[in-house]
């Protein structure tokens, strides 16, 4: 039976440090390593642990090579007879990206728990070590499965998740149809299914930025003309890269007439195009340029960025 779980660390406010133990806002993200992580929490002394430091990030700055070195590291964890589950932590202004990508990429058996916190580790009252705690408790819980996110007692799907409030500490939420599960003082209560995950292929991902495809994110707004929309074009011939362009569009998926027109051009002469919405919840249903469902639009940008390295 595999026991261990192996708690890879990314950096975050989770790993974040502040002068002063009331300052909420004003520190410095992954700051603190892994390693006193773990140690800042009693309850995992004895449990069957193994952690290490892959990158330590503000989550702003999260890029590409860095996600190509994670999903490979996380891959092989899996692929450990030893390991039982994996546990992630990171930054929270991108985790809803990262997550999205190890489940299109992966397809795990096991759990894949991302967690973070909206505090800094120095805080007087942090949030870190209980959303720690809580993430290897569904990591060691029989029977789990898939790429899940652990934050505030709820078990969210890597697909659902989005980051939802700029700074209070309840800031993620899953709005299109809820956490998958939630923790009760160490104890699992699973409200619906684990995610499958699609095992696209973590080796698929390139380890050097420079070959990934460029995908830009485009907002529907009042007056909007589409005149970035060739300009892009002509940037990523330029660079020889392939384009993408998601578009966060208004209500469920709508774009002003000049901005639609550019997107269409676009598409005809190749550019691969999806299209999201700027609302906090709800799915793009119909309408003619491809709809990117329910994902958020950064999630729509990772999809898209993946469809085009899978070519
Ligand atoms: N800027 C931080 C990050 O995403 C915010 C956080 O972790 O809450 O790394």
């Amino acid at each position: 039976m595999p026991s261990q779980v192996f708690i890879v660390g990314t950096g975050g406010t989770i790993a974040g440090s502040a002068a002063s133990s009331t300052d909420h806002v004003g520190y410095r993200a992954g700051a603190v390593g892994i390693d006193q992580l773990v140690a800042a929490v009693p309850a995992l002394q004895g449990v069957p642990l193994a952690f290490e430091q892959l990158a330590q990030l503000d989550s702003k700055d999260m890029d590409f090579g860095t996600w190509a070195r994670l999903a490979r590291r996380v891959q092989a964890l899996l692929n450990d007879p030893a390991v039982q589950g994996v546990v992630i932590t990171h930054g929270t202004d991108t985790l809803e990206e990262t997550a999205y990508l190890l489940h299109r990429v992966l397809k795990p058996a096991k759990p894949v728990v991302f967690t973070a916190a909206m505090r800094p580790a120095t805080a007087l009252s942090a949030d870190g070590p209980q959303n720690l705690l809580d993430a290897v408790s569904v990591a060691r819980t029989p029977g789990v499965q898939g790429v899940l996110m652990v934050f505030g007692g709820a078990v969210h799907r890597a697909d659902r998740v989005r980051k939802v409030h700029s700074y209070q500490v309840q800031a993620f939420a899953s709005p299109d149809g809820g956490p998958v599960a939630l923790v009760e003082s160490g104890s699992l209560r699973q409200l619906a299914p684990w995610p499958a995950g699609d095992g696209l292929g973590a080796e698929r991902l390139p380890l050097e930025g420079a070959a990934w495809p460029r995908v830009e994110l485009l907002w529907n707004a009042a007056g909007v003309d589409g005149a970035q929309v060739p300009l892009l074009m002509e940037l990523a011939r330029r660079e020889g890269r392939r384009l993408g362009l998601v578009v966060a569009g208004t209500g469920n998926g709508t774009l002003a007439n000049p901005l639609e027109a550019a997107l269409r051009e676009a598409q005809e002469q190749g550019v691969a195009v999806l299209r999201s919405t700027r609302c906090a919840a709800g799915p793009v249903i119909g309408g003619e340029l491809p709809s990117a469902g329910a994902l958020s639009a950064p999630q729509a940008r990772v999809e898209l960025l993946l469809q085009l390295l899978m070519k």
